[in-house]
Parts: structure tokens; C-alpha cells; sequence
């Protein structure tokens, strides 16, 4: 075994004694572990069975909480909450904003995360642990109640490379800042997310992974309802933090002016005694969940507004094109003319010159020529001379 991984009777591991950097490898050890548990499972409603439908599928899958069997009809539901949640949580796009994945968390998570649960699990406490390349790594406190002693929150930061690289006015605090409130990704060691959360992530593109979750949460999550599990939403809103802020963008900075791959091993960080102590003074704590969601509401409602402002400045713009094609138009129309007018005066001009030459000989003056000209093209004399000004 690579790192101290002492278990207790019932065979969870302690954690709580371990330095930074044994506490991920451990870890790293229960990653592998529950892959290997998770390939043994049974009755699972595999991506295929989901899609295929079939008898004999259905009847491997056990029964619904109420002890009936699995019907057709269950899994084309399933497959309408499944596109529906792609949807609501734009799965082309990687990751959540902060906003996101508290408003649409359910309300006992926000509960627990913020220990005001009268369940006894609350939690209490979490840290900065270390960072991977754009994945912040955070442990936290498992509630009384639990077995554990702690968890291994990972976030992705999916903004972070390009924050990274354009900092706003060249100052590594202020994007990370706006990398923690913009899209992230998520994962956690802990059975909620395992049986409740993970395919969600998975299918709205908010995952950290490996390990990415293709079944179905047929019996935990039929509804596909919530985001994130109380030690998500804890590490979330304690990300929002200027404490931890600090601590991520000196590692920013230091990601910005390193030589070599951008995301090779060297790019891991485990937080040093002192940084962990500047960490520990993290006062964003606690999920104020109505003014979240007042501020998503506002963002949504800027958004819709600035969708109608597209859309009516198209039809301004149409509206302008089509008049701009009008003067057009009229404006060739004119120029022809003018053209045509040109070509009138300059053949009068030259009829003119030939009707007068012939006369000089005759001793005419050019006054007697154009009397009788004007007399001659039918046209006042006044006129005639304007055209052959
Ligand atoms: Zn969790």
C-alpha cells in the first residue's frame, strides 16, 4: 500500500490523523477500490439496457421501491428526465456556475452543508488540501453521524486555464475569483454523491472525472433531482472565499510562469502548514441560499432580457436594410436620369454646332442660330442658351 490506509472494524478508513499529502494518496486508494466495487454491482440499468428496452434486460433489474417490476414505460421516463436534465444544465457546455449548482441542490443538502440540519448530519468544518493542475482538492469533515471521518471534495475549475492566461488587468487574485463563480465541475468520494448525484455529472457535463457514472440512479434518484451532496455545496460556497483565493492564485501564478506541460506532475500542489493556517481563515461558510438564488434569478432574467434585445435589434436592423435597399434603388433610378439628361444636352450641344457652322457662311451670328434652332427643336430660346452654357 502506498499511503497509511488503516481501517476500522466495519472498513472505513481513517483519515483524520493524516498529513496533506497522505490523505490524497489514501484517496487515491479509494478511488480504485470503489471502481472495483462498482464493476461487481448488481441490477444496474446499464446505457444500453436504458436505450435497447428489452424484456430480458428489464427482468434483470430487479423491482421499483413499491416491490413491482421495471416496466417499458418507467425507462422511456427515465430517458425524458435524463434529456430534460442534459438540457437544463447544458450538457455541450463543461461544468456549472456556482449559482447553478446551488439553486438547483436540494434543500436538505443545503441544510446539512450549512449545519442546520436537525438530523445530526450537519457538517462543520472543511479545508483547502491541494490543488492538480485546474482541480482544487478539498477535504471535509464528515458529520457525526458517518462512519467516515472525512471526504475528498474535488472541483474543477473549467475557467481556470483561460483566467490563467488573460487575467483581468493582469491580476491572478481577481481571476481566480471569477474562476471559483464561474463553470466548475464536481466530484465526491461519499455515497450520496456515488448513488444520488454522479450520473447527473456525468450527463450534464459537471463531472470530474475519471470516474464518469453511465447507470441510472433507478431507485436512489428516479427523478433526477439535486446537484450536489452536502460536501460539494460546502467546498463550493467556502471557494467563494478571498482566504482561499489567496492560496489558489499564488498557485495560479506560479502555473502561469512555469516551463513544461501545463498539466504534468508537476503542476500538483499539497498545501504547505502555513497555507493551510491562511486557508483555515476562510469566512464564507455557510450557503445563503435565498440570495443565491435571488442573484441567479437576476442573471437569468439579464440573460432573457439580453436575448429579447438580440432579437429586437435583428428586426431593427432588417427594418433599416430594407430602407437602405429602398434609397438605393431610388438613387439608381436618379443617376440613370441624370445620365440620360447628360446624353440629351451633349447631342443638342453637337446638333447645335453643326446647325451653326452650316449658317455662319451665310453671314448668321451665333444669336440669330439660336433663335432659329429653338424655333426649330420646338423649345424656348432661355432654355436652349442654359443647355449651352
Ligand atoms: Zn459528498
Amino acid at each position: 500500500m502506498p499511503a497509511n490506509t488503516e481501517r476500522t472494524a466495519q472498513g472505513r478508513y481513517l483519515t483524520g490523523g493524516l498529513d496533506e499529502k497522505r490523505f490524497q494518496r489514501v484517496f487515491d486508494v479509494i478511488q480504485k477500490q470503489q471502481a472495483a466495487n462498482r464493476r461487481n454491482a448488481k441490477r444496474t440499468l446499464t446505457s444500453s439496457a436504458l436505450t435497447k428496452k428489452t424484456a430480458a434486460d428489464l427482468a434483470k433489474l430487479g423491482s421499483k421501491e413499491n416491490g413491482e417490476p421495471f416496466t417499458k414505460d418507467d425507462l422511456k421516463r427515465f430517458e425524458q428526465e435524463r434529456n430534460s436534465h442534459k438540457k437544463r444544465f447544458n450538457a455541450k457546455t463543461t461544468g456549472i456556475t456556482y449559482h447553478q449548482l446551488v439553486s438547483g441542490s436540494r434543500e436538505i443538502d443545503i441544510k446539512r452543508a450549512n449545519n442546520q440540519s436537525d438530523d445530526g448530519r450537519g457538517i462543520t468544518k472543511a479545508n483547502l488540501s491541494g490543488i492538480r493542475a485546474n482541480t482544487v482538492l478539498i477535504r471535509v469533515k464528515a458529520s457525526s453521524k458517518s462512519v467516515h471521518e472525512n471526504h475528498l471534495v474535488k472541483i474543477r475549475l473549467d475557467e481556470w486555464d483561460d483566467l490563467l492566461n488573460d487575467p483581468p488587468a493582469g491580476n491572478y487574485k481577481q481571476a481566480v475569483k471569477e474562476a471559483c463563480r464561474g463553470r466548475i465541475s464536481i466530484d465526491c468520494d461519499c455515497g450520496r454523491h456515488q448513488y444520488w448525484y454522479r450520473y447527473l455529472a456525468t450527463m450534464g457535463n459537471y463531472c470530474v472525472a475519471p470516474p464518469k457514472e453511465f447507470s441510472y440512479p433507478k431507485i436512489r434518484n428516479p427523478e433526477l433531482k439535486g446537484v450536489a451532496c452536502k460536501h460539494v455545496l460546502k467546498a463550493a460556497v467556502m471557494l467563494q472565499s478571498v482566504a482561499w483565493h489567496g492560496v489558489l492564485a499564488r498557485q495560479m501564478e506560479v502555473q502561469a510562469s512555469k516551463i513544461g506541460y501545463a498539466d504534468d506532475r508537476k503542476s500538483k500542489h499539497v498545501l504547505t502548514a502555513s497555507e493551510l493556517k491562511e486557508a483555515s481563515k476562510n469566512r464564507s461558510t455557510k450557503i445563503n441560499s435565498a440570495k443565491v438564488q435571488a442573484e441567479y434569478r437576476k442573471y437569468k432574467k439579464a440573460q432573457a432580457g439580453l436575448a429579447k434585445k438580440l432579437t429586437s435589434g435583428k428586426k431593427e436592423i432588417e427594418k433599416l436594410r430594407k430602407q437602405a435597399n429602398k434609397i438605393r434603388k431610388q438613387a439608381n433610378t436618379i443617376k440613370k436620369k441624370d445620365q440620360e439628361l447628360t446624353k440629351m444636352r451633349d447631342m443638342l450641344r453637337m446638333s447645335f454646332t453643326m446647325f451653326h457652322d452650316m449658317r455662319v457662311a451665310g453671314g448668321s451670328t451665333k444669336a440669330d442660330s439660336i433663335k432659329a434652332f429653338a424655333k426649330k427643336m420646338n423649345v424656348s430660346e432661355s432654355k436652349l442658351k442654359q443647355v449651352l452654357k
